[in-house]
């Protein structure tokens, strides 16, 4: 009798303990967290479409809505390291799964050993909990009043031993995992601090290289934009055929800067290459010099060939007279970021352009993450004017969002005579 209830009790212990154990145990808000890191990891090439979407968006302007949510990566996969990534992602979430089951016992005590003594409570309860199934069973086919009480603790303990030897072993399999799912929650973390970029702090230009791998060029490149434009090699360079006309647009502040967005039907023809206008933003001061003078705003004209090879005209912004395209755009600024306001007028943007149509020309890069070399650059020589009050505006959203200039190495600059 005495027997019987001890064995009771201790079943009794160990069901309490099993209970426990699986609440400890519930996975879920981990496994959730996973998934959302997972998503988090899907980011990086996000942003990257983002960026890409900015400096060379699709066609419809109306498409391009960079919008920071996760979901919206999952409904454009754009390109094809988007993709991959998503599978990637998609097979990491398949791999988690699977693995969560078997090893789901030992992955709460690992994740709650470090955190307080109760962990090895845990593990042990958790294996008891495990031996109170055999115990239980073999406790019904034997005849318990024959065992003495020792003889029960005794097999108890040797049980408790042999599952805790199982449980080790589970460990030893499991960090492999864990390390695994702690790096991927890293690198989650990491890669949703790197997916932010700014021009200051330890989010600046100067970091930018480090943030996140796919923006390694930003430190490594040799080609990278902008740069003091001086000692061009002045030659008769081929004019640029402008062939822009009133277009619709809508208007993104997209976190950086305003950036417009403009229907199809504008491009630039050179060198018998015709890239169509995608979008143009502006910058505070002008991110390129010219002989070491920088001027108080600059706007870039991003275009792209059917190649998807960039050129980027780059209109230079002195204060002066009130500029009617920029004032367009300017009536037209969202509410939010990220959320593009169309508009319901068009855009004569051939009246931005200057009079002159001299330029200089360098090749280079993207001046914002992911700082992707092989844009070709076309510096307008005559700077455009926007008033005080409407650089005020600017200035108000963006004060400081231009890149430091970056080193000539040696490039090949010309310059229209
Ligand atoms: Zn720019």
């Amino acid at each position: 009798m005495r027997i019987r209830i001890l064995v009771s009790a201790l079943l009794f212990a160990f069901s309490q303990v099993e209970a426990a154990d699986q609440l400890i145990r519930l996975p879920s808000t981990q496994e959730m967290e996973a998934v959302t890191k997972g998503k988090l990891d899907k980011l990086p090439t996000q942003e990257e479409a983002k960026e890409r979407a900015k400096e060379h968006p699709p066609a419809s302007a109306a498409s391009v809505p960079a919008s920071a949510s996760a979901s919206m990566h999952a409904s454009v996969p754009a390109s094809a390291s988007a993709k991959s990534e998503a599978a990637a992602s998609q097979h990491g979430e398949a791999k988690t799964a699977p693995e969560t089951k078997p090893v789901a016992e030992s992955k709460p005590a690992v994740k709650f050993e470090p955190a307080s003594p109760k962990a090895s409570a845990s593990v042990s309860a958790s294996a008891s909990a495990h031996a109170s199934g055999s115990a239980k069973a073999k406790a019904k086919a034997t005849d318990e009043d024959e065992l003495d009480a020792e003889q029960i603790a005794a097999r108890i303990s040797k049980k408790l031993e042999e599952l805790r030897k199982q449980r080790l072993a589970n460990f030893s399999k499991a960090p492999k995992k864990k390390k695994v799912s702690h790096k991927s929650t890293k690198d989650a973390h990491a890669g949703k601090v790197h997916n932010h970029w700014g021009y200051a702090g330890e989010e600046g230009p100067e970091h930018w290289g480090k943030l996140n791998p796919a923006w390694a060029a930003c430190e490594t490149g040799t080609r990278q934009s902008p740069i003091d434009i001086r000692e061009g090699i002045r030659v008769e360079l081929e004019r640029i055929s402008f062939d822009y006309k009133s277009t619709r647009f809508n208007v993104l502040d997209n976190g950086h800067t305003i950036q417009v967005n403009m229907g199809v039907g504008n491009a630039i023809t050179l060198s018998g290459r015709t890239y169509e206008l995608v979008q143009f933003h502006f910058h505070r001061p002008s991110e390129e010099r010219i002989n070491g003078k920088s001027f108080p705003m600059v706007a870039h004209f991003v275009h792209k060939d059917a190649q998807n090879r960039l050129a980027v005209v780059a209109l230079l912004i002195d204060e002066g007279a009130n500029n009617d395209v920029v004032q367009t755009v300017w009536n037209n600024l969202p509410l939010e970021k990220n959320d593009p306001l169309i508009a319901q007028v068009a855009l004569d943007i051939e009246k931005i352009l200057p009079a002159r149509r001299d330029y200089y020309t360098y090749m280079g890069s993207l001046t914002t993450p992911p700082c992707s070399e092989g844009v070709l650059w076309l510096v307008m020589k005559e700077p455009i004017q926007m008033s005080a009050a409407q650089m005020a505006i600017f200035s108000r959203l963006y004060p400081m969002n231009a890149r430091p200039i970056q080193n000539v190495s040696g490039r090949m600059i010309k310059e229209s005579n």
